[in-house]
């Protein structure tokens, strides 16, 4: 979202787009369009790449010194971003994304100037030689086999043997390949990394034609193929962990910025076509989804690229943004199907860089491509089932994370409340907690103590209000504490909703109310979801119409409201209703005649209450303003920040999940084993991380995104919402798959911040009204 940009970063996006503007030919959009594999016809591919290297921006992400453009990692995604939503035809890695970072980290100074210069320019297009036929996701057991022979200028190796899947071997003038030097007891071993010439005498490639009718992939074969000792990276034998280094920048790549521009085109074919009006609203509907999705994933690809240049390694980031990539890509294709319909049926025999005119819309042609080629998303690279692999034995190897830890550093006052709320939470509201007898219908005593020792109610307002200011972002911040103690009520209603909702109330009474709030002197509680509205948003059923009758009351109250929370113990209610004129706000006194109140628990262990009216008198003076437009946009405002408050509460639930999930597989012993040793265990938790690390990466962005317009909080809230409700799902089922029958139980904490989790998903709006909104709203 480009409201997240600098006024240096718009400068540097506008930059990049006047090139483009330029240098992108008609031509070469169409084939970045019809490109439906990993990356474009060799033709096109090449001719981009060397107008890119004119202009010295072919590898912007290598070092100065190598020919890179020594941009900020910003700079970098951004140039991704605009090339990818330019249509400019995705160029192939092999070179410049993987083989040159190894030869900029493994390789001596003569293998640097030998090769990198010829990648930089594109008169160098490299292939990789991994996998072999019986050598696939356990690449180590590969037998392609070289033997030094020769010694001094005449060092060479002999190799034998044969590669497969060799992407674009049939263009490629230069191979690095893993080959085996040496027998050891550990298969890892005895291999080296060479690099050499494909037309070296002994090499055949023979074609292998994909189900999309594309050749990409082809089989290579070495029949005493001489390739000098000067062509090894790193020692002999030691090539295994050169291989490794290079996998993570296979994996590393940025996948948001192509799946966006892939689903901006899918939105402009659905627009175009007759779609059965019956599908159109769930097709939009599950485009806005997908649309949430990428906004996480690339939150996600943002946050290691920072990371990366702060030097940090990796972990597990590029398996856990591969899997999400290709299978949101997956996803993708999917619908790009369906929105083809029967046209997606058309084989139309199109050669490299043929630009025929097409008799149907060229989504249409391409569709099925697209859906066959990228079944491979989740194959090549390493497969998706062994970067699940991984990330769960990263997972299982580090300790649980601290789960009210920051992942970006917080300003300095913030950071110290944090840590001082963290640690009396621990102390004072440890969960599971038991409820006290009088505790009920009264504010807990932990909170009290929160009120008076840490002024936590007016934490986040403006300074000059004793507050440290940051608005939104401090809430934020402070949510996803109380969440690891599940204790975001009664934060949430009295310093978050109730706040929020009066500053944007033109009236002097809310003004004074909302000093009153912030200063504890009142408990304000917003009644506004309605049992007949189960989005949870919508406003009907309560109506305020004209006092009638015998009563005197110039207005009267009518409806009903559900599980409101806060209401147990509140001084006064912000009550939402319908008149002739639109949506009004009224303050009535908790206590007020004729109001019906019972006090009711709720399933994650806040208090509520339901609120009846039936003809409940009201005077002018009840009323937060005019009824109308403006009031339902404030209340919409307040409910959207009270979303991503609770968007930030749920990173600190599922992170405490995740860490007493990790606890639990660690030390439970089934089959005389640990339970964190079965893979069936391991992918559950590497699927719960993928969802915890997208959601907690985009609701970080989102705290520190500058939403200055209601579109662009609706948006955020949306969003931010959507990858929570799934995170809440996938953690807080897996936490209590994984635990077993303990699972279920009341006495572990688990099952407590279990069915928090799942109310999160649901309030505010349920995923399914955000995604209608979101789908609404159209792209940003
Ligand atoms: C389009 C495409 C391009 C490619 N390009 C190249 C290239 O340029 N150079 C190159 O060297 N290779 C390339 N590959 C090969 C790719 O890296 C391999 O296909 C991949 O590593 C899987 O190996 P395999 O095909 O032998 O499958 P297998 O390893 O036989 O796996 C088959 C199935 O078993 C599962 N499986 C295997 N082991 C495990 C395990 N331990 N735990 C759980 N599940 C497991 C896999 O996930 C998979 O679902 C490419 C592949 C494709 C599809």
């Amino acid at each position: 979202m480009d409201w997240t940009l600098t006024e240096d970063e718009r400068a540097f996006r506008d930059e990049v787009r006047a090139f483009l503007a330029q240098a992108l030919t008609p031509e070469l959009r169409e084939a970045g369009r019809r490109c439906s594999g990993i990356f474009s016809d060799f033709a096109e591919g090449q001719a981009w790449h060397r107008i890119l290297a004119a202009r010295g921006w072919s590898v912007p992400h290598w070092p100065r010194e190598h020919g890179g453009t020594g941009w900020s990692p910003m700079q970098q995604y951004l140039f991704a971003r605009e090339l990818a939503a330019a249509d400019a035809p995705p160029r192939a890695p092999m070179g410049t994304h993987m083989v040159a970072p190894v030869i900029m980290a493994f390789g001596t100074p003569a293998q640097q100037q030998a090769w990198l210069p010829g990648i930089r320019s594109g008169e160098d297009y490299w292939c990789q030689g991994y996998s072999e036929p019986q050598a696939g996701s356990d690449l180590a057991a590969l037998q392609c086999r070289a033997v030094r022979q020769g010694e001094g200028e005449d060092a060479h190796y002999v190799i034998d043997g044969t590669k497969i899947w060799t992407t674009h071997a049939h263009h490629a003038n230069r191979m690095f390949c893993l080959v085996r030097t040496g027998q050891a007891a550990k298969p890892q071993q005895g291999i080296s990394f060479l690099c050499f010439d494909m037309a070296t005498p002994g090499i055949t490639v023979r074609p292998i034609p994909s189900m999309s009718g594309d050749h990409e992939l082809n089989q290579v074969f070495f029949d005493g193929v001489r390739v000098p000792v000067a062509g090894r990276i790193g020692e002999e034998n030691q090539g295994w962990s050169v291989a490794k280094y290079l996998l993570q920048h296979e994996r590393g790549a940025a996948w948001s910025p192509l799946l966006r521009r892939r689903l901006a085109r899918l939105r402009a074919h659905a627009a175009q076509q007759r779609l059965v009006p019956q599908d159109a609203p769930r097709l939009a509907q599950a485009m806005a989804e997908l649309d949430a999705a990428i906004d996480a994933l690339e939150a996600s690809e943002r946050r290691a690229l920072r990371a990366q240049a702060r030097g940090e390694p990796p972990g597990a980031a590029p398996s856990l943004g591969k899997i999400a990539g290709s299978e949101l890509r997956q996803r993708l294709t999917e619908l790009q199907l369906e929105v083809a319909g029967p046209q997606a049926a058309l084989a139309l025999p199109l050669g490299d860089g043929d630009h025929t005119p097409l008799p149907v819309a060229e989504a249409a042609v391409f569709a099925m491509s697209a859906y066959l080629n990228d079944r491979a998303a989740s194959i090549y690279a390493g497969t998706n089932e062994i970067q699940r692999n991984i990330v769960a034995a990263q997972l299982l190897a580090q300790p649980a994370p601290e789960a009210a830890s920051a992942d970006e550093p917080l300003p300095p006052d913030l950071g110290m409340l944090c840590d001082s709320l963290a640690r009396y939470l621990r102390v004072h509201a440890p969960v599971p907690r038991t409820r006290q007898p009088a505790e009920g219908a009264a504010t807990p005593a932990w909170w009290l103590g929160l009120e008076s020792q840490l002024g936590l109610l007016i934490a986040a307002r403006p300074e000059d209000e004793g507050g440290l200011g940051g608005g939104l972002a401090t809430h934020m911040a402070l949510m996803r504490v109380l969440g690891t103690a599940l204790a975001g009520e009664p934060y949430l209603g009295r310093a978050v909703l109730v706040p929020a909702l009066l500053q944007r109330l033109p009236s002097a009474r809310a003004g004074a109310l909302l000093q009153a709030a912030v200063a504890g002197q009142v408990r304000i509680a917003l009644a506004h979801a309605e049992p007949d509205q189960p989005d949870g948003r919508s406003l009907a059923g309560t109506q305020l119409r004209p006092g009638a009758g015998s009563s005197g009351a110039a207005w009267q109250l009518s409806g009903h409201k559900s599980a409101v929370r806060g209401a147990h113990d509140a001084t006064h209610l912000l009550v939402s209703a319908q008149t002739p004129d639109g949506p009004a706000l009224l303050c009535l006194p908790a206590d007020a005649p004729g109001l019906q109140r019972r006090v009711l628990p709720l399933r994650d262990g806040a208090m509520a209450a339901e609120l009846c009216f039936e003809a409940l008198p009201c005077t002018p003076d009840d009323l937060l303003g005019p009824p109308g437009t403006a009031t339902a946009e404030a209340i919409t405002q307040a409910l959207d920040e009270a979303t991503l408050a609770v968007c930030a509460e749920a990173i600190g639930v599922l992170t405490r999940l995740m860490g007493d999930t990790l606890d639990h597989v660690r030390q439970r012993r089934q089959f005389g084993a640990p339970i964190a040793s079965f893979q069936a265990v391991q992918h559950r938790l590497a699927d719960m991380q993928l969802a915890l690390t997208q959601a907690r990466d985009w609701v970080g962005a989102l705290a520190q995104a500058p939403l200055h317009t209601p579109a662009q909080l609706a948006r955020a809230a949306s969003s931010g919402h959507l990858a929570v409700a799934h995170a809440c799902r996938s953690v807080g089922q897996g936490a209590v798959q994984l635990h077993g029958g303990m699972g279920m139980t009341e006495e572990l904490a688990v099952g407590h911040f279990f069915r928090r989790a799942t109310l999160i998903a649901q309030q505010f709006g349920t995923p399914a009204w955000h995604a209608r909104r979101l789908a609404a709203l159209g792209p940003g």
